[in-house]
Order: structure tokens, then C-alpha cells, then sequence
């Protein structure tokens, strides 16, 4: 199956209570291709200058991970890329618009020749406050919606995630996943609610990436299940919530270059009998 990704392959300069990197590979096309990449095939848009002059993002975490402050955004070769999708890449059936300019995610979808089977998107506060009319617009093409708690209530103008859910329903997208931290993830559609913990750990160092990880493995998963029924989607949360968990247990990409499949498949197990109970 067809997953084709389109987002930021960026330099992270990243500091935490647990350390501090100055020049790390990241961004959200990156983090989400190495996590999707367990599941399936992945072809990756994204653009690096020559001298490897690419997007240049900078953050730092307060003493409990819980907030971050970004200290630099350089969109550099970005801020005049104009992707061409390679003819093979125009029939994906599976497709992620990872955080970057809301048009860039628009220019792209538009060259996929047939709809995809899901078209999802992703986006963050800098985008919303500075590209708001681009992001509507893309919106109205896109199946699913997954972005953080704070992002869609800066969207949709909503306090209560359920309320903001049928907002972000009538921009375009029939399925809102948000990423709630520690707190898991929570998916909504005309079905119902669905809702996943984040994996306990006992000393998480760096939350980055851990969104992008998120939604590689839910992407990714749904691409080799070939499908989207609901059983499909609460696993791909699952899956999501697994590789994010592997993410923040290092630094940066660190932990998914070590992560083999059938950690990842214990990890899912274990989801299962943390949730599990009797009535
Ligand atoms: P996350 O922690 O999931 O929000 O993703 C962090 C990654 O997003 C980093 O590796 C950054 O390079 C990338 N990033 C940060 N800001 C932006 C932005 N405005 N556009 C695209 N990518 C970004």
C-alpha cells in the first residue's frame, strides 16, 4: 500500500531537563517516515538545500515536558518550494500532510490523481495564526484532522473537544484525532468517541516528535491494513500511540533507530491490558 508523506525534514537544535542537542535531524516528515517505515512503504516530499540548508527549528521544555517554547523557525529552502510529485507517488491511496505551509499540503494533494482512500493533515499554532485562509481551504479536502488539544481549540474557537469536533466537521475533515500529551489521544467521527492512554513512562527526555510519531504509526498501520473501518482506527490509534510512547524515551530520533517490530508489537499488547476491564 501507497503512504505518501509531505512535511518539514528539518535541523532541531532541542534542549530538555535531560540534555541538550544543537544540530539533530528532525522535523515532522522525518519522525513520521522512520515511525510509519515499521508498517510500510514510505515516499517522502520534503526539499533540503543543497548544503543541507533546510528548515531549522529550535525548542526548549520546561522542567516537567509538559510546555514547550520555540526558540527559532527558519523555513529557509521552504519558504519557496514548490513540491512535484514523481509520477509513481500520484496514485498514493494513503496520504499525510505533516505539519508545514498549509498551501504546500494543498499543492500536493491536488497532484494525487484519484482521491486517496485517507488524506489526513496535520498542523500547529504557527500556521493557524499566520496562514489561516491556506489552511481553511486544504481543510475542505482532507479526511482526518489530527492535531494537538491546544491547536484545536485555537481552530475551532472551542473549549469543550467534543464541541470543537463538530466545528472542525463542517470545515472538511469527517474525523478529528487529537494528541492530548500525557493524557493519550482521543478520536472523533460521526460514530462515536474513541479514546487511548499515553504509555506510562517512568523518565520521558524529549517529547519532540512524538506527535509526528503518533501519526506515523496510525498512518502507517492503516495503509497495511488496507482499510477504515472503526476496528482499523482504534488500532491505528493504538499503533500511534505506541510509536509516540517509543519516541520520547530519547532524544530525538535515537529511540526508533534502535526500536525493532516486535517491541512495537509487545508495546501494543501491553496497551491492551492496560485498558482492559470487566463489567
Ligand atoms: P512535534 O514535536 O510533533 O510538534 O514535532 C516537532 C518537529 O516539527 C520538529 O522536528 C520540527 O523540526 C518540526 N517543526 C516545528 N515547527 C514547525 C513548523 N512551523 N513547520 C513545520 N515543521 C515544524
Amino acid at each position: 500500500m501507497s503512504l505518501l508523506v509531505v512535511g518539514s525534514v528539518a535541523f532541531d537544535a532541542l534542549e530538555s531537563p535531560y540534555g541538550k542537542v544543537d544540530r539533530t535531524l528532525g522535523g515532522a516528515a522525518t519522525y513520521f517516515s522512520v515511525a510509519a517505515s515499521f508498517f510500510t512503504h514510505v515516499n517522502l516530499v520534503a526539499v533540503v538545500g543543497d548544503d543541507f540548508k533546510s528548515f531549522f527549528w529550535a525548542g526548549k521544555y520546561s522542567e516537567n515536558l509538559n510546555e514547550r517554547i520555540t526558540l527559532a523557525t527558519e523555513l529557509n529552502v521552504f519558504a519557496d518550494f514548490k513540491p512535484r510529485l514523481p509520477e509513481k507517488y500520484r496514485a498514493s491511496k494513503y496520504v499525510f500532510l505533516a505539519n508545514i505551509a498549509p498551501g504546500l499540503q494543498h499543492d500536493v494533494l491536488k497532484q494525487v490523481t484519484k482521491r486517496p482512500k485517507i488524506a489526513a493533515l496535520d498542523t500547529m499554532n504557527y500556521w493557524i495564526e499566520r496562514t489561516n485562509e491556506d489552511l481553511r481551504e486544504t481543510l475542505r479536502h482532507v479526511d482526518i484532522l489530527m492535531i494537538n488539544d491546544i491547536e484545536t481549540r485555537q481552530l475551532s474557537n472551542e473549549h469543550n473537544l467534543l464541541r470543537a469536533a463538530r466545528h472542525i466537521f463542517k470545515m472538511g475533515p469527517s474525523t478529528l484525532v487529537v494528541k492530548r500529551g500525557e493524557y493519550g489521544a482521543m478520536m472523533v467521527d460521526a460514530r462515536g468517541v474513541f479514546c487511548v492512554p499515553a504509555f506510562p513512562l517512568e523518565e520521558p527526555h524529549d517529547p519532540t516528535g512524538a506527535g509526528d510519531c503518533f501519526a506515523g504509526g496510525f498512518m502507517g498501520y492503516l495503509a497495511s491494513a488496507g482499510n477504515k473501518s472503526d476496528g482499523s482506527l482504534r488500532r491505528a490509534m493504538v499503533y500511534g500511540s505506541v510509536l509516540g510512547s517509543f519516541c520520547v524515551e530519547k532524544f530525538g530520533l535515537e529511540r526508533l533507530r534502535t526500536l525493532k517490530r516486535n517491541e512495537i508489537h509487545a508495546r501494543a499488547r501491553h496497551f491492551a491490558k492496560l485498558t482492559q476491564f470487566k463489567l
